[in-house]
């Protein structure tokens, strides 16, 4: 599947474009704020009818305009690849419209993921220095778009937990907290073993990754569950260990006014072995390895949706190199190569930067949010 047209009006600074792309990609160079990014924003917009940098809808729209629209066509080998996906925000009614060949789907959940794409950013270092709420938000994008059923749990689990927290927050009785003490266990159960499972698959490849991009050194993942799990592995297992938990836990939570174990308290481990012990890098990583740590969680979450939806996403590459040491991205580069990616669009701000299969890639400029080529 490769994006094959693109169509974009006021959007942040992006000119009104219509755009053929190549199935093989392309390279865009443009020097800094001339929308190189806000064009990679725009096409993931079309993945998860959100802002990959995390801004609100009202932002996106370019300044002194009341709306944006992008619409994305998308091709492929097989007929079924064929689709157009549309999105459209009005600030007036803070309306949000998404439509797949025209038609609007019952849900908006159901457009999403009909384009496949991964972003890599150097933001993305965000997902090892960061908190855990950005693991875990990186966690639920990745499963909502590639397990079936993820998103709606996660939902339902949210929900749960918030009514919990209300009613321990009041201090009502033990009896209105318990009430939710079942769909809390059950939701959560599922969403950790969704988060344990997808741990237990990749671990391998992100070492692996990790390996090859860094020349040397393994890295390793893991999952870091919000309670005691014990050697809980599957859904009743956990739902077990959770409700061991609930009642461990019911002097703090009441004190606290909080359900204090749970999914909600989930991480992932990330470290590095050095000189025999293990490194966590969310606290003693250096800049280039967690850099090329949160390179491998990219590279993992681009091998689930292959996995997953049996398609080859988008490669979206947002001036990566800009902080890595030239061997490191000679390595990107090549496992970029041997990975047999589809279709790759790439931001550089200089000409020199490209390399990308041998300079294959046709090079379009960007400039004052117009692209040139
Ligand atoms: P860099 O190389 O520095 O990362 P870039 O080419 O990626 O630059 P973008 O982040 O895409 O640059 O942003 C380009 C410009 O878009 C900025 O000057 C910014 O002010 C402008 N911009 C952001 N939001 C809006 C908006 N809603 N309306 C109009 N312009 C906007
Ligand atoms: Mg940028």
């Amino acid at each position: 599947m490769y994006l094959s047209g693109l169509q974009i009006r006021h959007f942040r600074n992006l000119a009104e474009q219509q755009l053929d792309l190549p199935a093989e990609g392309v390279a865009i160079v443009g020097e800094n704020a001339q929308g190189k990014t806000n064009l990679l924003e725009a096409i993931y917009y079309l993945e998860t009818f959100r802002s990959f940098r995390g801004s609100r809808d009202d932002r996106l729209v370019a300044f002194g305009e009341d709306f944006f629209r992008v619409v994305g066509s998308l091709d492929g080998s097989a007929p079924e690849d064929r689709v157009e996906v549309a999105a459209a925000f009005q600030n007036r009614g803070k309306r949000k419209k998404i439509t797949l060949d025209g038609e609007e789907p019952a849900r908006l959940g159901d457009g999403l993921g009909r384009l496949a794409a991964v972003v890599f950013s150097p933001a993305d270092v965000a997902l090892i220095s960061n908190g855990p709420g950005a693991r875990r938000r990186f966690l639920d994008i990745v499963l909502s778009l590639n397990v079936p059923g993820y998103l709606g749990i996660l939902q339902r689990f949210r929900h749960i937990l918030s009514q919990r927290n209300a009613a321990l927050r009041d201090g009502r009785g033990r009896g209105t907290v318990e009430v939710w003490d079942e769909g809390l266990t059950e939701s959560g159960a599922w969403v950790m073993e969704a988060r344990l499972q997808w741990v237990e698959r990749w671990r391998g490849e992100f070492s692996s990754y990790y390996q090859r991009v860094s020349g040397a050194r393994e890295g390793q993942l893991e999952y870091q569950p919000g309670l005691k799990l014990g050697g809980a592995r599957d859904r009743e297992e956990i739902v077990e260990a959770f409700r061991v938990a609930l009642l461990e836990a019911r002097d703090r939570e009441g004190r606290l006014g909080n359900t204090v174990v749970g999914p909600q308290r989930d991480d992932l481990l990330l470290s590095v072995t050095e000189e025999e012990a293990p490194r966590d890098l969310r606290e003693y990583g250096s800049g280039g390895q967690r850099r090329t740590a949160a390179l491998a969680l990219r590279l993992v979450e681009v091998a689930t949706i292959r996995e997953a939806r049996r398609q080859e996403p988008i490669i979206l590459m947002d001036d990566v190199f800009a902080e890595l040491d030239p061997g490191r991205s000679e390595r990107i580069l090549s496992l970029m190569e041997e990975e047999e990616t589809g279709q790759v669009l790439l931001t550089v701000p200089k000409e020199s930067d490209i390399r990308l299969r041998r300079d294959s890639l046709p090079r379009w400029q960007i400039r004052g949010g117009e692209l040139y080529w």
